[in-house]
């Protein structure tokens, strides 16, 4: 997939967006429809499509992610409980084809989710 996706416009500065956190391999910022008080999304500073076209080479970017997530949840002060998913694949609810984690938190999560 060689589409310039809305994520890497998002990371070019050419749409904006609300940022949360930034480091030297992943950028956070809101999601423009949130589905909990907060709602952050998380991308690798690389493209990468979503899980499961992920390289070897990808396996440092991608626990980036997760590690931001941790950072976040501080900032954030809701280290007590949040929510981590990435939608892979079209039936698993993905719509943007680059890798991105929903970061959620502020309200109850039921399991098993939708
Ligand atoms: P997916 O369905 O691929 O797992 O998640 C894509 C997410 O990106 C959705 O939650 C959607 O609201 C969010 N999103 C799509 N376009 C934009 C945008 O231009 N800006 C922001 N901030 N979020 C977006």
């Amino acid at each position: 997939m060689t589409d310039i996706s809305i994520f890497e416009k998002i990371l070019n500065k050419e749409i904006p967006c609300n940022p949360v956190y930034e480091d030297e391999f992943t950028f956070a910022f809101n999601d423009m429809s949130p589905q909990a008080p907060i709602h952050v999304l998380i991308i690798p500073k690389k493209k990468i499509v979503n899980v499961n076209e992920m390289q070897e080479e990808d396996v440092e970017f991608a626990g980036r992610v997760l590690f931001a997530a941790q950072k976040i949840a501080k900032i954030l002060n809701v280290n007590t409980g949040f929510r981590l998913v990435f939608n892979n694949g079209e039936q698993a609810g993905q719509t943007v084809f680059y890798m991105h984690c929903h970061f959620l938190a502020g309200r109850h999560f039921s399991w098993p989710p939708g």
